[in-house]
Formats: structure tokens, sequence, C-alpha cells
């Protein structure tokens, strides 16, 4: 029997807020253990949470950007369970009421065809403590680390839409773009900022029923992602033509035997509306004010480049991707550099550049109008491709404009053609077979001696000019 799997996505993202979701705390999870710490996260008794503002902002910017209803009314829940890293026994979510529904986002599927993923619902929620295990020393302890207690975060749900390990990979990038473009969250897996985890189900191809799922969770990269997907897939098929039920539980991906491992039942505990957050009204002005702060998002950005700037469909895709990249391209180009010199050396060269030396387009010191700067002496025929590639990996080392460092470098392109005519004259001395082969109809010669003068030049020549003078020279 042919099987085909049924795949839904849980995502947790964590806000990038100044403070934690219903305290004044520092959202730093990072800092010494327990120094962002109050009565409030602490979960001390009696101590009253109130709502940031801040959260609820910048939760907002999520659901937009992923083009879900936020709803007039929404409220917070306690989910009741006990855990170390939940000591005071429920963790405020929203259940019952969450700040949106009603979401998609488009990806290319694996055929080349728009496919249309839907988003069931967005829920916001406060982040738990961390358990630190300590397994070195004579006896094994585990700490708790309250930082992250109280953190905000939003819970992604979607749709059972996805039918493969590739298209929850290309949902969870399509997500990260959007959510980084609103500016809510970097959405790293590496770091935990942006959690994914997988409900699986298979089902003989062609039907539409709805088997029972198992949780996949602990991948810390898209890429783990779908290794996890593909491997459980694998499994629950086996599962079943061995004639062994699948049950509800959850599953641990393990990155280094590459398999998935039993967990635990899934959790179900009840929820319970909370007395003490009040609940979330949203009026159309504010909802009017949110729409306003919405930036213009990869989509459209990748549509007006190709028509202001006459990029091909996959080269606005790319520099639109990420919102950094598109604005340093823009910026680039704002400095009067064509559009297609900018996207192609920042492709081929720039970010080749930056990858290396572990920098990103923010925190680089060379900035667009030095970049820019370079290009201008290319499309100038100041200089050549080799020697703009040689300044670029100097703007990175140096402060000195891109001027400065070709005068230093020397590199700056003789394009003066009384300058090259007595040194292709010598080239055309020291060749003669070369050029008697051109005469007899071997064209590759030609490439050869505009090397050999390119040499003799020490590679400062400009080629353009150099071919131009040889053809008329041989009477080509
Ligand atoms: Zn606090």
């Amino acid at each position: 029997m042919e099987y085909e799997s049924v795949i839904g996505l849980e995502i947790h993202v964590e806000l990038n807020c100044a403070t934690k979701m219903f305290c004044d705390c520092p959202n730093r999870p990072g800092d010494e253990p327990n120094q962002n710490t109050c009565p409030i996260c602490l979960w001390f008794p009696g101590a009253i949470p109130k709502f940031s503002r801040e959260a609820l902002e910048k939760a907002s910017m999520v659901c937009l950007g992923l083009n879900c209803q936020i709803q007039e009314r929404s409220a917070f829940d306690q989910k009741v369970y006990y855990y170390p890293d939940l000591p005071k026994g429920f963790q405020l979510s929203q259940a019952h009421r969450p700040l949106a529904r009603n979401g998609w986002l488009d990806i290319t599927g694996q055929d080349g065809k728009t496919k249309k993923l839907r988003i069931h619902h967005i829920h916001m929620e406060e982040d738990v403590a961390k358990l630190v295990h300590e397994t070195e020393g004579r006896t094994p302890i585990s700490l708790v680390d309250f930082n992250r207690a109280g953190a905000p975060l939003v819970e992604i749900v979607t749709e059972p839409d996805m039918r493969s390990p590739y298209d929850a990979m290309e949902f969870i990038r399509a997500l990260r773009t959007q959510i980084r473009y609103v500016g809510s969250s970097d959405c790293s897996m590496e770091s935990g900022t942006m959690r994914v985890d997988a409900n699986i189900s298979i089902r003989p191809k062609g039907t539409d029923q709805m088997n029972t799922k198992v949780e996949v969770k602990n991948m810390n990269s898209i890429r783990h992602l779908g290794d996890a997907i593909t491997y459980e897939i694998q499994r629950q098929i086996a599962c079943l033509q061995g004639g062994e039920p699948i049950v509800l539980h959850t599953r641990l991906w393990d990155p280094e035997k590459k398999v998935t491992t039993a967990m635990r039942g899934k959790f179900s505990g009840p929820c319970v509306p909370d007395p003490a957050v009040a609940q979330i009204l949203v009026s159309q002005a504010w909802l009017n004010e949110m729409q306003a702060r919405l930036p213009e998002m990869p989509a459209q950005k990748a549509d007006r480049f190709i028509r202001q700037f006459g990029l091909t469909r996959e080269e606005a895709v790319m520099m639109s991707a990420e919102r950094d990249l598109s604005e340093y391209v823009e910026a680039v180009i704002n400095h009067g550099i064509k559009p297609k010199t900018a996207t192609h050396w920042l492709a081929t060269q720039f970010l080749p550049a930056l990858r290396e030396r572990r920098q990103t387009i923010v925190d680089t010191t060379v900035k667009p109008d030095r970049f820019a700067g370079l290009l201008s002496m290319l499309e100038r025929d100041e200089i050549n491709a080799n020697a703009a590639r040689e300044v670029l990996n100097q703007l990175f080392e140096r402060d000195d404009s891109p001027a400065e460092l070709v005068e230093k470098a020397g590199v700056r392109q003789i394009s003066d053609a009384s300058a090259l005519e007595g040194l292709i004259e010598k080239v055309l001395v020291a060749n003669v077979s070369a050029v008697a082969d051109f005469r007899n109809g071997v064209s590759k010669a030609m490439g050869f001696l505009i090397g050999q003068a390119m040499q003799a030049s020490g590679g400062k020549a400009n080629p353009k000019l150099i071919r131009e003078i040889l053809t008329k020279k041989l009477g080509a």
C-alpha cells in the first residue's frame, strides 16, 4: 500500500520585547541565572500579573505578518500542570480565546506550483523557567533558572496541510522570513528563539482519513526538522506494516543517532480562565495603527524590485528574502549603482566574504556607501573585476575609502590607449607564432595574446581596450 503523510506544525516564537510578559523584569534569558526576577515571575503566592502592551504589539505584528485575523476579544487561561520548571502549577496561555485565527502563507511546492498552507490560530503565552542539569560531581543535581520564566511567546498552530518534509521546511523558512520582516523575533532554531514541534500521521494515499498523530520535538535546525519528519514517516509505515498500532505520544529527535525516541504521553491537562489578567479588547483604530506599522513584506518587495530595478524573479526573491539584505541592496542602488551590478556583486562576492568572516550585514563595517564606492569605480572602468575583488577584501580590514585603497594597492586600471599601445607592440613582437596562428584563423590565439598583455600590465590594463587595440593591430 502506498502511504502519504499528514503534517501540522506548532511553532513557539520568543518575542524580542524589552520586558517579560507580566512584569517589568528584563527579557534577557541568557543573563546570569536568576538575575531577572521579581515576585511576579518567581510566581510567589499573591503576586498579580500585569499584561505588557509591548508583548501585545509584537505578537500582533506576527499575526498580521502571517495573514491572520486578530480577534476583537482574546483572553488568558491557566494551563494547569505541575513540573519543576513551572512550580506555580499553571502556565498563562490562551487556550480558549486566542489572539488571532485563520492565517496562511504561500510556499513554492516541489512541483514548482504555489501552495497555500493555512494557520489555524496564534496565541500568546508565557515561557516557563529553565532546568539546568549538572551531571558532573558526586551527585547529579538539577537547578532552576527563572530568567526565562514569564518571557513573552507566541505559539503558531498550523492546519495539517503539509504532505512532505519539504513542505514543512519551506513553511518554516517562509514563516521565519515574515516574522523577521515585522521585527518581532530573530526566529533562530539554533539559539532557541524559535522551537518547532511537528505532528505527524500517515494514511493510505488518496484517502482523507485523519489517523492518530505522533508529536516530534527537539529539532534545532530546519535541516533536523526535515530529517526528523522523514524518519518518523518511515517509522510509522514500518509500525503499520508490522501490525503495530500508532498511539498518541511525544517523541524526541536525537540529532546524533538520527532517530526519534518515545518520551511521554501527550499532555492534556485542564485549561481554566485566568481570573487576574484582564481580557484583551482590540479596537479598530488600534488595529489600523498596527496595520500601518507593517513594513513592505518580502513578496511585495520582490515584485517592486522586478518592476523598479528590472531584476529577474530569481534575483528579486533572493534580494528580498531578508529585510536587512533588501535594505542594503536598495541603499547600494540608491548610490547610483546599476541594479544588476549591485545584485551580482552582492550575491557572488559580498555575501560569501561576509560568511567567511562570520559577520552579518548589520554588523559589518562595509556599509552600503563604501561598497557602492567600490562598484562605481568598477562601473566607470577605473578598476577591473580582479582589482575590485582584491579591494573588497581590504575594505573589510581597513577604514580607508575604496579610492584610497585602489591608489595604495596601485590597481587603478590603465584605460589610456596610448599607454597600452606600446605595451601591446612588445607583446606582439615577443609572440610571433601566436600572431601567425591568429592570422591563420586560430581564433583562440586572441585570448592568449590578451592574457599576455594583461600580464605585462601587471593585471591593471582594461581588458576591453586591449581587445580593441589588438583587433585593430591584427587587422581582424
Ligand atoms: Zn519579573
